[in-house]
């Protein structure tokens, strides 16, 4: 699914999104002539590699996300915010599902097998 920036507005606009197992759906709201925040949850699962043993495990997803688009180049100065610029004035939710995943899986994750196996190697 994509939206094209100018279609944002004051007024939270419903999206979703569906990659493989995952289910994305939240609001967009227009925050600044050039700025929007979108708030939304992604629930389904992914299938991970164990850090440890790299098995892969059906990992179950109910992440809240929030962060910011920007249309072009972000030229605020607020470094706390979480900002995603995007191409052509479109929002492509499926990409920003994707990157979202691949941010999630590159967190550090172990199945349960390994459960407490770091902890015995570490100390
Ligand atoms: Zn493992």
């Amino acid at each position: 699914m994509k939206i094209a920036f100018k279609k944002l507005g004051s007024q939270p606009l419903h999206f979703e999104a569906n990659s493989d197992n995952t289910f994305f759906s939240g609001d967009i709201i227009l925050k600044k002539s050039n700025l929007a925040q979108l708030n939304g949850t992604i629930t389904g699962s992914i299938s991970i590699p164990c850090d440890l043993c790299a098995e892969e495990v059906e990992r179950s997803l109910n992440e809240e996300i929030t962060f910011y688009l920007s249309d072009g180049i972000f030229e605020g100065n607020d470094d706390e915010l979480d900002v995603v610029e995007i191409d052509n004035s479109m929002v492509d939710l499926d990409e920003l599902l994707k990157s979202e995943i691949e941010l999630i899986k590159s967190d550090y994750f172990c199945c349960k097998n390994c459960e407490g196996t770091s902890l015995d190697r570490e100390f």
